[in-house]
């Protein structure tokens, strides 16, 4: 099979959050398995084409090689890619995005036939890429090159859908039944309940998050849609970088642990108290949280139970960056508590090793969750997650009293989430329980290996049907 991979974000090219992750990784791991990949992707100002190694092949299109033989082409536009950010600057979104990425579609989908990639599956990702589908269906069914092209689109966070004023789509050349059937949401264009409806099969990265979305609660506006698709929902859950995270290996770490004998955590956990400046106790459980400070990750929430939390012998971490007003709120906990809050908000990758490695708990309240990383990643160390039952969240976390490897609240108010954390406190005191939670943890598999499996096993019947 061969594979194009069309993203607007991947590592180590190009990335504002998880999506670049998956579209650099998960190549990598097909590669593995035998797959036959090319990468397409816009050719931001801000890549190193040097340092990475790039060459112009065509007057508008660099290559590179990654992996084994993993060809990268950047489609070059200096009026379009030639600015410093991917999507916006300190104004907002740029006001010609559809132009850039339906440019970016068009210009991908003729490479297919000037350099005869011979493509058998195109895998898009989110509203960047969406037009890709449309283009398939309605304007290159009838040339061989396409005809028997598939398409998957992946969901990576319904909410961002690419939404832009009616009379933009003037600027795209399907025309007004295909905007009645496809782009049409309130009054506006919409790309991508486009690609939702013209790709062959919609790919979303967590099971639970697959279900999720064909309501209203987590549809963001799409869930008829998406139940329109039914069967052709896949969820698949996202891989996890088992290099980088492993507390056995980790150069971030001062003192690295295996699942066998995690005593040398404590020396991480004393690291951290000091890093951030709060007693350094061992009996007193940390828990930490390290996020983008966003409503999504549940920031209001600890608000609303904070003043309750405070009356336990807790301390809290946080590493995050995001809206002001979140930055605020931690600040103001951390001059309220100083003795329980520490914070640090800035995004600091090295340092989040620490908190990982550190912390006893890992906070992930989060309203939603398309997959998640962040509790992957403290299981690795053997730090227990705390999280709501929702997306990935649901779909890797088991209740410890299920045998499971974590604490998960079942409804979203601050009651239950001060249960879930006396809970947690009660369990971390007794030690044999916790020792067993702990070995859970480690236990789990959430690499890359497994879904990219899936995912082999997704373009073969996709190619089948
Ligand atoms: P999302 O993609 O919604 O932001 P994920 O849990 O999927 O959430 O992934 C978040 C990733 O970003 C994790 O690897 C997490 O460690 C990292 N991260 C978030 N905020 C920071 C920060 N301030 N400093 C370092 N890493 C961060």
């Amino acid at each position: 099979m061969k594979i194009a991979f069309c993203s607007s974000e991947v590592v180590p090219f190009a990335k504002t959050g998880g999506m670049a992750d998956v579209c650099g990784t998960l190549p990598l791991a097909l590669e593995k398995l035998g797959q036959d990949i090319v990468i397409i992707l816009p050719g931001y100002k801000s890549i190193d084409r040097r340092k990475f190694g790039f060459t112009q092949i065509l007057e508008d299109v660099s290559q590179s090689t990654v992996g084994r033989n993993i060809t990268v082409y950047l489609i070059e536009h200096e009026n379009y890619f030639g600015r410093a950010g991917l999507y916006g600057d300190e104004h907002g979104d740029y006001p010609d995005n559809l132009e850039r990425f339906d440019f970016y579609c068009r210009r991908t989908l003729e490479l297919f036939k000037e350099l005869k990639l011979k493509i058998d599956i195109v895998h898009c990702h989110d509203w960047q890429t969406a037009l890709i589908p449309v283009y398939l269906k309605e304007k290159l069914s009838g040339d061989a090159v396409y005809k028997k092209i598939k398409s998957i689109l992946s969901l990576h966070n319904l909410a961002y859908q690419g939404h832009f004023p009616a009379d933009d789509y003037k600027k795209l050349p399907f025309g007004n039944a295909v905007f009645q059937k496809a782009f049409e949401f309130y009054g506006k264009t919409n790309l991508l309940k486009a690609g939702i409806v013209y790709s062959d099969v919609v790919a979303t990265v967590s099971p639970q998050y697959a279900r999720e979305i064909q309501t209203k609660e987590f549809g963001a506006g799409l869930e008829g849609v998406l139940r329109a698709r039914g069967e052709s929902v896949i969820g698949i859950l996202n891989g996890l970088d088992y290099n980088t995270w492993d507390s056995r290996r980790d150069r971030n770490i001062e003192f690295t642990f295996a699942a066998e004998d995690i005593r040398p955590k404590a020396n991480d956990k004393a690291a951290l108290q000091k890093k951030y400046k709060l007693p350094v106790h061992a009996d007193v459980p940390v828990f930490g949280f390290v996020s983008r400070l966003s409503h999504q990750k549940g920031v209001d929430l600890l608000n609303s139970a904070m003043a309750e939390i405070m009356k336990m012998d807790i301390q809290l971490v946080f590493l995050g960056v995001g809206e002001g007003k979140y930055h605020q709120m931690i600040n103001s906990w951390v001059k309220q508590y100083p003795q329980k809050v520490g914070a640090k908000l800035v995004f600091d990758e090295e340092f989040s090793h620490e908190v990982y490695a550190g912390s006893d708990f890992f906070l992930m309240p989060s309203i939603y969750e398309p997959c998640g990383l962040s509790q992957m990643i403290s299981l690795r160390y053997g730090t227990v997650p705390v999280v709501y039952r929702v997306g990935g969240l649901a779909d890797t976390i088991v209740p410890h009293d299920q045998g499971g490897n974590g604490f998960v609240f079942t409804e979203y108010t601050a009651v239950a989430f001060c249960e879930i954390l006396k809970k947690a406190m009660d369990v971390y005191r007794d030690k044999e329980s916790f020792s067993r939670i702990i070995n859970e943890s480690f236990k789990a598999n959430f690499s890359w290996e497994d879904s990219a499996r899936q995912y082999v096993g997704l373009y073969q019947q996709c190619l089948k049907n």
